[in-house]
């Protein structure tokens, strides 16, 4: 072990490593994986403590969009326990060009289509990489609809794009990576906030890292896989705009943008789209910030059999536009614009049961008729019973289908249209759960190219310097669909140490 300190700074030098990985998330712990199976000397940064460690990867569902061939290719994957559902739920295939339309139609075409394409065709070979390295594998069944309410005899279509999910979604993710980098004897430093890169020019020389009472500094080559900025209120309301400030933050207090920051002062360059953010309807007595022990059971995601409202009982979206996992990361948004960034989702008693499990960590409010529901929500009676009139009268008679886009559509005058699964809302008891907005991550942020190796603002790749995950740009704008977070991460995570190894391992 070589660690000095050197007289001109005071900061202790540590330089026994090749490769420093900065976050110790999913895309992070991929990374040091990747560059420890390559023969490099790994360490991996982590600004959390031990306790809270895993960043937003922890507190996730743990839902992997990847490219497959349908229930086939997913049962080699799968638990034993989860194959045990393989005859009561269907998987259709999910082709690399059905996984391109639903990404480029979710970012409106903006997604850079090399690293776009990247994630999607290495996408399942990836998730096979972390099987190999002790990630365990489960089928999404019981994350939209409780697996007993499958009637018996039925089979449920789980949807192609987001049925693979890593077993105990994301904490058990976070566990069994953390389970292959003990395995594998990779140092972890907790409580180690990176707050600058050591740069010769353009070229990435380490780190250093803010401790209490001083610096100390990692020489070696780099991956930043340090996360957003979601969770720093003043970067949120300069990037994204007033009132973001206030959202509630649905995973990690430590995605501080810190490390971005850092990247940027050092030359690297942002890109994408720092104005957009994943955001979803959360409960609205969610914290204010993710806690652990309840990681992502506050997200309200059966709103497309509901109808959202305003504090003015006036609806904003169209609930049915598509399946609520192309939607999802829009509506928080949509949500955060409406008065107080609160509204309501309304149910009635034909689709109350459908709701998804987690819906039971909150408190419903319930009442067998309009009038009654709004006086106990605290809005206005007329109004409710207005907007479910003239939504009611524009409903048809077609066949409602909770489990496929069935093109019930209605579309009432001075309301949004509602593109599926438009009942009336006419059968008591009527169930209304209150939500906000609550972020998730932040699209925008530094440049990379398809090895995941750092741009300049010159457009130049800077040596040394990789990344992935959450803190890279270009992946996604104004909506994304549901399991590409993950997915992103870890695809760029193999590449990014990978290449940090050889990178350094040639310089050795
Ligand atoms: C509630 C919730 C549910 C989600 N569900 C899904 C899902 O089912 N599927 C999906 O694909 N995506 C999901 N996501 C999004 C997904 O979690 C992220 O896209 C993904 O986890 C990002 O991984 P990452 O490794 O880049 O970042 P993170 O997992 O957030 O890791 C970043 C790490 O960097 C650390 N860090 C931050 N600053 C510093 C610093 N200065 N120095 C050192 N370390 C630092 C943080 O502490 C953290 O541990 C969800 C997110 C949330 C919050």
């Amino acid at each position: 072990m070589s660690e000095r300190t050197t007289v001109e700074s005071g900061s202790r030098i540590h330089d026994q490593y090749d490769v420093v990985v900065v976050g110790a998330g999913n895309a992070g712990l991929v990374a040091a994986l990747a560059a420890n199976d390559d023969g490099a000397r790994v360490l991996v940064l982590e600004a959390a403590p031990e306790a809270e460690r895993g960043g937003n990867s922890r507190f996730s569902g743990g839902i992997f969009r990847c490219a497959h061939n349908g229930m086939e290719s997913l049962l080699p994957l799968i638990t034993k326990e989860s194959a045990r559902w393989a005859d009561r739920v269907s998987v259709a295939p999910y082709p690399a060009e059905v996984y391109k339309a639903e990404y480029d139609q979710s970012s409106l075409g903006r997604n850079d289509e090399g690293l776009t394409a990247r994630v999607i065709d290495e996408s399942y070979e990836t998730v096979q990489w972390m099987a190999d390295h002790g990630v365990r594998w489960e089928l999404t069944v019981g994350k939209l609809i409780d697996p007993d309410k499958i009637p018996e005899g039925e089979v449920y279509a789980l949807p192609p794009g987001g049925a693979l999910r890593a077993a105990d979604e994301g904490v058990g993710l976070i566990d069994d990576l953390f389970a292959a980098v003990e395995k594998a004897n990779i140092d972890v430093w907790y409580d180690s906030p990176v707050s600058e890169l050591l740069m010769e020019g353009s070229t990435c020389r380490g780190v250093v890292i803010q401790g209490t009472s001083g610096f100390s500094e990692v020489h070696a080559v780099t991956v930043l896989a340090a996360g957003g900025f979601e969770a720093n209120s003043e970067m949120r309301q300069r990037w994204l705009g007033p009132g973001w400030d206030l959202v509630k933050v649905r995973g990690t207090r430590f995605n501080m943008g810190a490390v971005l920051n850092a990247a940027m002062e050092a030359g690297a360059k942002p890109v994408g789209h720092w104005g957009g953010c994943h955001a979803v309807p959360i409960d609205a007595s969610a914290p204010d910030v993710g806690d652990l022990r309840v990681t992502d059971k506050m997200s309200r995601y059966s709103y497309p059999y509901a109808l959202l409202l305003n504090s003015d009982c006036e609806r904003f979206v169209d609930e049915g536009e598509k399946h609520v996992w192309l939607t999802y990361a829009k509506t928080g948004a949509a949500i955060r614009g409406q008065t107080g960034a609160w509204a309501f989702q309304l149910f009635d008693a034909k689709t109350s049961h459908l709701l998804e499990p987690r819906y039971s960590t909150g408190t419903p409010i319930v009442a067998d008729d309009l009038p009654t529901l709004a006086g106990l929500l605290g809005v206005s009676p007329a109004a409710l019973v207005d907007t479910v009139n003239a939504f009611n009268a524009a409903c048809g008679d077609g066949e409602f289908d909770p489990f496929s886009m069935d093109g019930l559509s209605a579309a009432p005058a001075g309301q949004p249209v509602k593109s599926n699964w438009a009942q009336k809302i006419d059968t008591a008891p009527y169930v209304v759960y209150p939500v906000t907005c609550g972020i998730t991550f932040t699209y925008g942020g530094l440049d990379v190219d398809d090895t995941a190796r750092v741009k300049d603002v010159a457009d130049r790749v800077m040596p040394g310097l990789h990344a992935t995950g959450e803190l890279t740009g270009g992946f996604f704008y104004h909506n994304y669909p549901a399991g590409a977070g993950l997915v992103r991460g870890a695809v760029f995570g193999r590449l990014a140490g990978a290449g940090a190894a050889a990178e350094a391992l040639a310089a050795s």
